[in-house]
């Protein structure tokens, strides 16, 4: 299923540990709309990084895929507001980072967050405008998080 020109259903569910541990990971009709929301606010990111193809390496969690990986109970990913996404072909996550922190409003990006873990750096993009505005634009390294982006 298409969610939008550029990403599919398929796409925003993928997810290796629910294949691996064979969980369903089958967003229900909530999930979905909130799907459709993301795809679209992902294709004004798209749009603004000059087109260039956004991999998305986690969407949708279903509360048991959540689980296993260790994702907070709260996570826009259990709703289907978030995507974890790198942008190889215009640079590293903390420059893609960098260029969308100070378009969140134009986006419609309700949170970004810069995440370094364990070696490997993605940025978080929810539609979820988190209840403290400090909370927005944020880097999260390690157990460590910082206001803004900041280069870790
Ligand atoms: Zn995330």
């Amino acid at each position: 299923m298409q969610l939008s020109e550029h990403f599919t259903l398929a796409e925003l569910t993928a997810s290796n540990t629910a294949r691996k541990l064979g969980l369903d990971n089958t967003p229900g009709a909530d999930a979905l709309q909130q799907l459709h929301r993301t795809a679209q606010m992902l294709e004004r990111v798209r749009a603004h990084l000059g087109g260039r193809a956004i991999i998305v390496t986690s969407g949708y969690r279903s509360r048991q895929v959540n689980e296993a990986v260790g994702g907070v109970t709260s996570s826009d990913h259990a709703q289907g507001m978030a995507a974890d996404v790198v942008v190889p072909a215009y640079g590293t996550p903390f420059e893609v980072a960098k260029a969308l922190a100070s378009q969140v409003n134009a986006l419609g990006i309700g949170q970004i967050i810069y995440e370094s873990v364990g070696g490997a750096q993605w940025v978080h993009l929810s539609t979820r405008i988190p209840a403290q505005p400090v909370n927005r634009v944020i880097t999260v390294h390690g157990k460590t998080t910082l206001v803004g982006i900041q280069p870790v």
